[in-house]
């Protein structure tokens, strides 16, 4: 068994709906815990920088727009394979497409309003976690 840690947004979409603990129980009852947590309201800059990897996509305008339109609630995340089992629960980016019972299928409104963020790999959960947290505020 391999504990890991991965990073997490309940995106302005579920915090505006007040979805804030129905998302972190998906979380919790997939088997993850939340070792990180706080509510925030991201700055343009930040946002940019986040998403820096879709610089060049044309909906990131749009995106960072979203981020910074209302709070989000950033967390690290840890559990057996979190990041892939965090994108299991996640479910697909378009909740069109994603598996009943996840996440995005139960929540989201949108490809892009889609109810959470998880890290795709655990080089880049490591690179986002230090993004909003110091150490000392991460308590596993
Ligand atoms: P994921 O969040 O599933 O890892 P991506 O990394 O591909 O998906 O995209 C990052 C975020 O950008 C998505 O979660 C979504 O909010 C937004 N996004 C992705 N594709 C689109 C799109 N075609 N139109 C609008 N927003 C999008
Ligand atoms: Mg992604």
């Amino acid at each position: 068994m391999t504990v890991t840690r991965t990073f997490s947004i309940i995106k302005p979409d579920a915090t505006r709906r007040n979805l804030t603990g129905a998302v972190t129980k998906m979380l919790e009852d997939g088997g993850l815990r939340v070792v990180a947590s706080k509510r925030i309201h991201m700055t343009k800059a930040q946002a940019e920088g986040f998403y820096a990897v879709h610089k060049d996509r044309p909906f990131f305008g749009e995106l960072v727009d979203f981020m910074i339109s209302e709070p989000v609630v950033v967390q690290a995340l840890e559990g057996e394979n979190a990041v892939l089992r965090n994108r299991e629960i996640m479910g697909a980016t378009n909740p069109a497409e994603a598996a009943a019972g996840t996440i995005r299928k139960t929540h989201a409104l949108s490809i892009g309003e889609n109810s959470v963020h998880g890290s795709d790999s655990d080089e880049n959960a490591a690179i986002e976690i230090a993004y909003f947290f110091k150490d000392s505020e991460i308590v596993g």
